[in-house]
């Protein structure tokens, strides 16, 4: 198990699997006593995420199933002079020079991170009104175990992963990040305003718990 503890800010114990690792976050005062006593309550908890199967590592090969948006795209591999990806209504068509797995999948996360710009600021420009605030900048970067992080100087970084969600995610994630500049914290005024904009956020947050670990590519 791997603990790490916050300097600032954090007031309870935070437990998450990633990779069939446990992860605690917890507050200075916390004793490993504490902590052991939150672990033993919380087992079949444990027990059952570690069950989960973990995410298979894709293979970059022709059917392969690819998400975007919720939705399933089967991997269609083409030669082409020059590197594209395309969507229709059922596949990712990707044309490279050489469609080794390498190139395939720089290919496919080059379009997705493209995909987030785009897709993130559409949904930052729709509900920064709703909600009264504006971000400095939005940035997409490539976290391990977050979503989205709101800085004091009023930048909102996503993890383009992010975009391999549902919709109604992607909506939460946004929400979540632009009411953080309003309340940095996770108060409960800050949820109080996720859920006036966002009154199905418990159901994405379960849903991130649940499946957060398959939004890879
Ligand atoms: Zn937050």
């Amino acid at each position: 198990m791997h603990i790490v503890r916050s300097a600032r800010r954090r007031k309870t114990v935070q437990l998450q699997i990633r990779q069939q690792q446990i992860i605690c976050r917890a507050p200075q005062h916390i004793t490993n006593a504490d902590i052991l006593e939150i672990l033993a309550k919380k087992s079949d908890w444990i027990t059952q995420q570690l069950q989960r199967p973990l995410a298979k590592p894709k293979q970059y090969i022709d059917g392969e199933v690819f998400y975007y948006l919720g939705q399933p795209y089967q991997l269609h591999l083409v030669h082409g002079t020059r590197t594209q990806v395309q969507r229709s209504t059922d596949q990712l068509i990707v044309a490279t020079p050489q469609t080794t797995p390498d190139q395939v999948k720089t290919s496919l996360i080059h379009w997705y991170q493209q995909q987030a710009v785009a897709e993130l600021s559409s949904r930052v420009a729709h509900y920064q009104g709703q909600i009264s605030v504006s971000p400095t900048r939005i940035l997409i970067k490539s976290y391990k175990t977050r979503w989205g992080v709101c800085h004091a100087d009023g930048r909102i970084s996503f993890n383009w992963r992010i975009i391999l969600a549902p919709s109604a995610i992607v909506d939460y994630v946004v929400i979540h990040e632009l009411c953080h500049l309003v309340h940095l914290n996770h108060s409960a005024q800050f949820w109080q305003l996720v859920q006036q904009h966002n009154p199905n956020c418990q159901m994405a947050r379960r849903w991130l718990r649940q499946h957060g670990n398959t939004l890879e590519i």
